[in-house]
């Protein structure tokens, strides 16, 4: 999706089901936001509120749930806080090699344990069993049959261990509860509510809940991370051709004032998945050479239009970050 897309919405609500997408969704947000233009055409320090979007931002898992609200260059971003980790079951191998009780720690042995000194799909480059896929049906079935037989060595009950059960230990699934869900959404609603009326002043500027022991909600007053990469990124847009290649490209910047005469830059390309990708790496030689069969390649080989490419180097004080727009 375009920047335009995204600059339609007066406030923008995230549901989103994992950390990554979050992430991505707060770092486009934070690039859409400019300063004000002067009358000679240069950047004033001033935000420009028209590209500032409210970011709301809504999660839980199981009892527990938390919403956040983030307006650009203002409050704290997302990044600037792990409040929300995901929870894993984290079981010690003591107890599922030789004192399980319960079915689930018969399905972790299988997977930590079992899977690795019998790697029953084989072994990677490194010598080690290929990663457990908890969406490859012939994996979890083998799991679920060691889990039984184990079950089976320590008198645990059998018919307790399914097919779900061992995928939701797999993939560590933690099941929504509706209760939780209409709490959170019905705080982003209302955030959003406060955001487009100014009915009310919004949250200051994160809450959460808890329904497990117990039920409450407290309400928290995060801090910005000094160094957080979201939150001090300066941001630009590059026009460029989709034919230029990728050191016109590098040209381009290096001549670009705002990048004041960088050297020895690294390229980050950032995806919908916020997957980070290099372009190249020129602030060491050995690694220089890694990237630099991408050189010659035309930008659109390389990235898409929208895409964010963040740029280091030792020259710049802090990250920037580039989006591409196609020149026509
Ligand atoms: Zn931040």
């Amino acid at each position: 999706m375009s920047d335009d897309f995204y600059m339609n919405f007066h406030v923008i609500i995230s549901g989103l089901d994992s950390i990554s997408a979050r992430r991505w969704m707060n770092e486009k947000i934070y690039s859409l936001a400019c300063k004000k233009m002067g009358p000679d055409g240069r950047e004033l320090e001033e935000w420009d509120d028209n590209t500032r979007i409210p970011f709301i931002d809504g999660g839980t898992e199981g009892f527990l749930g938390n919403a956040r609200f983030i307006y650009p260059h203002k409050t704290p971003c997302f990044d600037c806080v792990d409040l929300f980790p995901a929870q894993q079951h984290v079981y010690q191998m003591c107890t599922i090699v030789n004192t399980p009780r319960q079915p689930e720690h018969c399905v972790a042995w299988a997977k930590d344990h079992a899977w690795d000194t019998e790697a029953p799909f084989g072994k990677n480059e490194v010598g080690d069993a290929v990663h457990v896929d908890g969406d490859n049906h012939e994996h979890i079935q083998w799991i679920l049959q060691k889990a039984i037989e184990h079950a089976d060595r320590f008198n645990i009950p059998k018919d307790k261990i399914t097919y779900k059960l061992a995928q939701g230990v797999v993939k560590n699934i933690i099941p929504a509860i509706a209760a939780t869900n209409a709490i959170i959404a019905a705080t982003c609603a209302n955030e959003a509510f406060k955001a487009v009326t100014e009915a009310s002043r919004n949250l200051d500027n994160y809450i959460y809940y808890w329904g497990s022991q117990g039920v409450g909600t407290n309400t928290q007053k995060i801090l910005k991370k000094d160094d957080c990469s979201v939150c001090t990124m300066k941001g630009f847009n590059v026009k460029v051709t989709k034919e230029a290649t990728l050191t016109q490209f590098l040209d381009l910047l290096v001549k670009d004032e705002r990048l004041k005469g960088m050297t020895g830059p690294v390229l980050t390309r950032c995806d919908i998945n916020n997957q980070r990708t290099y372009l190249c790496y020129q602030s060491q030689p050995r690694f220089q050479k890694k990237y630099d069969h991408l050189l010659p390649k035309p930008m659109e080989e390389l990235v898409e239009e929208g895409d964010i490419v963040i740029v280091t180097s030792n020259t710049l004080k802090h990250p920037v970050t580039i989006k591409i727009n196609w020149e026509k």
